[in-house]
């Protein structure tokens, strides 16, 4: 209960104390900030995908200084020979203003990510973007058949159909690679699942359809539960160490995260950064239940 009241308020503390418990979850404010946090974990044998920070935008012209932004990022991240990819949210590039503009800006950031043979994750975002971010993931790859990904949610109910529908996308050539999440948005009940348990239940049998199917999933989760469910998968399906990986955001469970790389599972961490860190960053303190009384304590002992 306490905890909520504070989850509630988080967004209207003082930036300066969200920054202190925000820090964990974020690169840095600038490139160079990712770039050096990328090398430290890749140092550790971790790959990245990297995040430009950024909430709903307003007009187009912003959706192309994202464009513009990413660009940026990847000559960057090319040219600093990191071992990453790099993730995109569409509404950041126009999904909710223009669909076909959002197309072509994402089209641009792929097809510069293609040049150097690399690799460019579709976000999923909440349930009213689903069908129109997975019609982009169709162009997209048709185009880019090795370049381009997207995120599924292991929340929604129709999560099992949407895999089997885009069966039809893979071939010999073009293999599909999701990263396989819970979901982090408040969707209504008729068509998401609540309960933890039912959740953990759809994402164990998302990821069985994948592992069963030959397609790539990158298994993003904190949940110890869920790592060992879905070790169990990849031992029943004898399924190579190249054929799928985990996944984890900056900062959070950094030993469960160390125990899978010790295993020998290729390990990718989120690192967003940015400007507008503020958003994502109340995000994931709500998610964290122990961050409550940290808050509290740090009120009281400035
Ligand atoms: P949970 O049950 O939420 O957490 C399990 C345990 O992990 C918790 O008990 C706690 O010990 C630990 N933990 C979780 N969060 C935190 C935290 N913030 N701080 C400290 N400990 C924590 N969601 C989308 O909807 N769309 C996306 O595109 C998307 N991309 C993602 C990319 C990656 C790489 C990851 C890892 C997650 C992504 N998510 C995305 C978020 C995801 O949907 C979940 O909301 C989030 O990962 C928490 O779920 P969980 O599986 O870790 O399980």
């Amino acid at each position: 209960m306490f905890n909520k009241l504070i989850a509630a308020t988080l967004p209207y503390m003082p930036k300066k104390l969200v920054w202190i418990f925000s820090k964990r979850y974020i690169a840095g404010e600038t490139i160079a900030d990712a770039v050096r946090e990328s090398k430290k974990l890749n140092d550790q044998g971790i790959k990245v995908t990297v995040d430009l920070l950024g909430e709903f935008i307003k007009n187009l012209d912003e959706a192309t200084e994202n464009k513009e932004a990413y660009l940026e990022i990847i000559e960057t991240f090319e040219a600093n020979k990191i071992d990453g990819n790099y993730s995109v949210k569409p509404t950041f590039f126009g999904l909710l203003l223009d669909e076909e503009v959002c197309y072509q800006n994402i089209r641009t950031v792929v097809a510069k990510a293609a040049e150097y043979n690399n690799f460019v994750r579709i976000d999923m975002e909440d349930s009213p973007c689903v069908d129109k971010e997975i019609k982009i993931f169709r162009r997209l790859k048709k185009e880019f058949p090795q370049n381009v990904g997207l995120v599924v949610q292991a929340y929604l109910k129709r999560t099992l159909d949407d895999l089997n529908n885009m069966m039809d996308m893979q071939n010999g050539v073009s293999k599909l690679n999701y990263r396989l999440c819970k979901g982090i948005y408040v969707e209504p009940e008729e068509i998401a699942y609540k309960k933890y348990e039912e959740i953990n239940e759809h994402f164990l049998e998302d990821l069985d359809f994948m592992l069963k199917n030959d397609v790539y999933p990158g298994i993003a989760t904190h949940d110890k539960p869920l790592v060992d469910g879905a070790y169990k998968l990849i031992e029943k399906y004898n399924v190579p160490k190249d054929k799928y990986e985990f996944q984890m955001l900056y900062g959070v469970t950094p030993e469960l995260r160390k125990s899978i790389v010790e295993k020998g599972h290729t390990m990718r961490v989120y690192v967003p950064f940015g400007k507008d860190w503020f958003g994502y960053s109340t995000r994931r303190l709500k998610e964290n239940p122990k961050m409550a009384s940290l808050i509290i304590k740090a009120l009281f002992n400035r």
